[in-house]
């Protein structure tokens, strides 16, 4: 496993990359551009080419680009699923020019159409894209927090959504611990920490988890809000994080933080937190 925090938007890229590599990180996670805007500025070449260098240079790895939350693979509106099409197309070719091997995508909503109206165009939308993309680039598909016309809050529903794209994709999860909490799963504990794990891995394939959001959570369980908190505030226990950790995860595995007041002091603190975590993994 990989720590890493998500990079702040406040100043600056080389600032923030120094400043992650400062605090121990090894690998980062940034959004592409605005996370609310429909567009990426353009890419300027040599900018790209000096971020990707010192990334290197500051063994921050793997990168993981977050998709922004505009983005609806499942829209009803037709242009807003147009949009959020061409926004994934130029955050794929963003990534491969950061040399980021995953992009994160938040799974979408059906609109109040339905669940299975939902889950087809959201999954009749990827195959088609999916043609289009980097074939180096692989997608994440993250568990949302669920509730209301979401379709990506409980893991059968991930499990469903891989299983009828193929085997063949360069597609696997990022798992959101907040998120999971928020839709209900029980990580108020090592053993239900454990269970919830289980229900994963049975629905997607522990080898397509790819990513994990380390983030600890303020509202109650399946409540289907998501407020995040610093890891040592939240109702997701120390232990939950080290039974999750106990599992033969890959070494370059990212765990991001996406915790509250990036950018601040905060940052050492949950870092340090998630390492004790690490430690006392069972
Ligand atoms: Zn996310
Ligand atoms: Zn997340």
């Amino acid at each position: 496993m990989r720590f890493g925090l998500h990079m702040p938007l406040k100043g600056g890229f080389t600032h923030n990359v120094n400043r992650a590599a400062a605090l121990g990180c090894s690998c980062l996670q940034i959004f592409p551009g605005n996370p609310k805007a429909w567009q990426l500025a353009p890419p300027v070449m040599d900018e790209l080419e000096q971020r990707r260098r010192l990334l290197i240079e500051k063994n921050m790895a793997p990168l993981v680009i977050h998709s922004a939350y505009l983005v609806n693979m499942s829209s009803a509106n037709e242009t807003f699923l147009r949009n959020s099409c061409k926004l994934m197309q130029e955050t794929m070719g963003r990534a491969v020019l950061l040399g980021a091997p995953y992009v994160v995508m938040h799974v979408g909503s059906h609109g109040g159409r339905g669940f299975e109206a939902g889950m087809d165009l959201f999954v009749s939308t990827l195959k088609r894209e999916l043609g289009k993309w980097p074939p180096q680039v692989t997608l994440l598909l993250e568990n949302t927090a669920g509730g209301g016309t979401s379709l990506g809050g409980k893991f059968p529903f991930l499990g469903q959504i891989l299983k009828e794209l193929g085997a063949d994709v360069p597609v696997g999860i990022c798992l959101d611990t907040a998120h999971a909490w928020a839709a209900g799963y029980d990580l108020s504990s090592a053993e239900g920490a454990k269970a919830s794990m289980d229900e994963l891995f049975a629905a997607v394939g522990f080898e397509r988890v790819m990513a994990i959001h380390a983030n600890n959570i303020g509202s109650p369980r399946g409540a289907h809000r998501d407020r995040h908190v610093h890891l040592r505030e939240g109702l997701i226990p120390p232990e939950a994080y080290s039974s999750l950790f106990a599992h033969p995860w890959p070494e370059a595995l990212p765990v991001i933080l996406e915790t509250p007041e990036i950018g601040s002091h905060w940052d050492e603190i949950n870092l340090k937190d998630l390492r004790s975590y690490m430690e006392a993994r069972v």
